[in-house]
């Protein structure tokens, strides 16, 4: 029996409304208005896309978005002054500098840089640190994002054994610490793979829930699948495909076709997990204006 789909568009869709509704609250209430500030380095076109998308959601769910794009020969001290800009300017709640930078700049140094209190992507050592001992922090938007369908499918994870493929900083760490923590939509057993992982298959076919995040298409395919197992894909791969207008396809890690045979609920690539990312960017940057209009 092929599988349901996990729906991130729909998902992202119905939060975004929400989180619109609650801008206009707060812009109501207390006169303040979300701002996003935006970094963007150089002129990579995915990066520039992903940057272009993060402004139109924005705009869209009511909110302030400020966009800095500087040109690739940016130094490192030109970036970081970017950012110390943004952490002093009252109209910015969260700041974002898209990943990844040139290879001249220290891209943690940049990051560092970003106010605690600011970092709605999540990824600076504090925000992280504060995750991981379970005090008030902004949950990284891709982990995040996929901890908000299960819940939106109504899939358990309490008990369940939850197998990550990838440990990268931004989802496969922060992923399986989420499933693992004593919460709602966590208190699973976890268990996470990656390249110097023997025999892949062995751990994947013990999965009741999935998650893969390895950036390399068909990592994943049926026969690796508990039958019944939950399937969510966070990967995102330009394959060549001549057919298209702009000379590739997306597709995801996981071989969605027989994938679909046996799992019971997949995410789709396009259309799953990455709609969820923005939405979660969008629902921190609300969090972190809401935290401040709570201060006074
Ligand atoms: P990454 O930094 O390259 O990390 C990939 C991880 O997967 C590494 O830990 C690597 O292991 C592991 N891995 C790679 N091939 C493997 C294999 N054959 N078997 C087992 N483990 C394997 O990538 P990332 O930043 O985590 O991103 C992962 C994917 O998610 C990418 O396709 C990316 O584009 C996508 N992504 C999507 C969103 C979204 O919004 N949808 C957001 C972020 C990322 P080692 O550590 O041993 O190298």
């Amino acid at each position: 029996m092929p599988a349901k789909i996990l729906d991130g568009k729909l998902l992202a869709a119905t939060m975004r409304a929400d989180i619109a509704k609650q801008v206009a609250e707060l812009k109501a209430a207390k006169g303040i208005t979300p701002g996003l500030g935006v970094i963007l380095i150089g002129a990579d076109p995915a990066s520039t896309s992903y940057v272009t998308a993060k402004e139109k959601a924005c705009e869209e769910a009511g909110m302030y978005s400020e966009d800095v794009r500087v040109p690739a020969e940016t130094t490192q001290a030109e970036a970081l002054a970017l950012v110390q800009k943004m952490n002093a300017d009252p109209r910015i709640h969260g700041i974002l500098v898209q990943l990844p930078l040139p290879k001249h700049i220290d891209e943690a140094a940049v990051i560092n840089a970003i106010a605690p209190e600011k970092d709605v992507d999540g990824f600076t050592p504090i925000n992280v640190g504060r995750m991981m001992i379970g005090e008030t922090c902004f949950l990284p938007c891709t982990p995040n994002g996929v901890i908000q369908m299960l819940l939106s499918a109504g899939v358990e994870t309490s008990g369940k054994h939850a197998v990550v493929i990838g440990r990268s900083n931004i989802v496969g760490k922060p992923v399986a610490h989420l499933l693992m923590r004593k919460a709602k939509g966590g208190n699973a057993t976890v268990t996470v793979c990656h390249t110097g992982t023997k025999d892949l298959a062995t751990f994947t076919k013990q999965a009741d829930i999935l998650v893969v995040a390895a950036g390399r298409p068909n990592t994943v395919t049926g026969e690796m699948i508990k039958p019944g197992a939950v399937v969510i894909d966070v990967g995102v791969n330009r394959v060549p495909d001549a057919t298209k207008k702009n000379g590739f396809r997306l597709v995801g890690d996981v071989d969605f076709d027989s994938a679909a045979q046996v799992a019971s609920l997949i995410t789709p690539v396009p259309g799953g997990v990455g709609p969820m990312t923005i939405t979660m960017l969008l629902y921190n940057t609300l969090e972190s204006a809401q935290r401040l209009s709570a201060k006074g």
